[in-house]
């Protein structure tokens, strides 16, 4: 099993640590690397298909499609209609996802929340449905074996930070590791929305704290100030991604004072495509 390194890092005169889940792999990184982790034990001969569905911007598609080339597994990935200009994009991860051979299918707007309702109806015990951002309960497992590589570090650390989507992540993660405070911050929605999303997973424990950020941002939209805090960051000699990291380090720096040790959730991949809508919005 491999064990991802950490790095210690120096931030506006604070020094904290970096659990490096984004060297794991170029595609298959992060947090999905960790929620994949069961399906990647699995042996190639047990399943034939994968399907999922979501965004076109989204890390956990490209992980999928990383897996599944890895596992020679057919991957279909359902989305809505796309614009031309998102189908035909050079870089990021849609086209990345479809070079490792994903198959895109696109649902009519109309149609697409019934689709996701009845994906399941004509499954065989081959396919595997994995839904939107990855947020499965298999992922409980690959969360213990971070928990295990973070207690098995021997850092005298006891808090952890990583930011939320559905908060799968976040919350396994102070499940697994009761004796650590872990930080979050929510980038979809708000504070209440998130805790709501995970409640339907498992009752919050008392060691998941959640900082509301200081201003309320959109869910992948370019702000001057994640540009900012992105670039601050890459002069620590680590790159982030600018959707999920920019609301968590700020919330960090602003609201808390003890050494961190801070989850890298991966989205590195997804940089290059977002930082061309920077440019378009000339915030770069
Ligand atoms: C998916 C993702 C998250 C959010 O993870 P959840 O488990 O859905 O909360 C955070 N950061 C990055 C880079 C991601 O790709």
């Amino acid at each position: 099993m491999y064990n991802t390194p950490v790095t210690e890092i120096s931030l506006d005169g604070r020094s904290f640590y970096v659990k490096r889940d984004d060297l794991a792999d170029p595609f298959l990184a992060g947090n999905k690397f960790r929620k994949l982790h069961a399906l990647l034990q699995t042996q190639s001969d047990k399943l034939d298909k994968i399907i999922s569905y979501g965004g076109t911007q989204s890390n956990a598609m490209l992980a999928i499609a990383a897996m599944c080339k890895k596992k020679s597994w057919h991957f279909t990935y359902y989305t809505k209609p796309l614009s031309d200009t998102q189908k035909n994009e050079n870089c990021g991860n849609f086209f990345n996802a479809k070079k490792l051979g994903m198959e895109h299918v696109e649902i009519e707007e109309y149609y697409y929340k019934d689709f996701v309702a009845s994906v399941r109806l004509s499954m065989d015990e081959r396919m595997f449905v994995i839904d939107q951002g990855g947020a499965v309960e298999e992922a409980k497992l690959g969360l213990e074996v971070l928990a295990k590589e973070i207690r098995e570090s021997g850092l005298d650390v006891m808090s952890l930070a990583t930011p939320s989507g559905t908060g799968t992540t976040a919350l396994f993660l102070a499940l697994s590791l009761p004796e650590y405070r872990v930080y979050t911050t929510p980038c979809v929605g708000d504070s209440e929305y998130l805790k709501k999303q995970m409640s339907a997973l498992h009752p919050l424990p008392k060691n998941l704290i959640i900082l509301e950020p200081r201003k309320k941002y959109h869910f992948a939209k370019p702000y001057r100030e994640f540009l900012e805090i992105q670039q601050k960051l890459l002069g620590t000699g680590v790159e982030f991604d600018l959707i999920y990291a920019p609301s968590m380090w700020m919330a960090l720096l602003e609201q808390t004072q003890e050494e961190i040790l801070y989850i890298h959730s991966g989205g590195v991949s997804g940089n290059e495509s977002m930082l061309a809508r920077y440019r378009q919005k000339s915030l770069l």
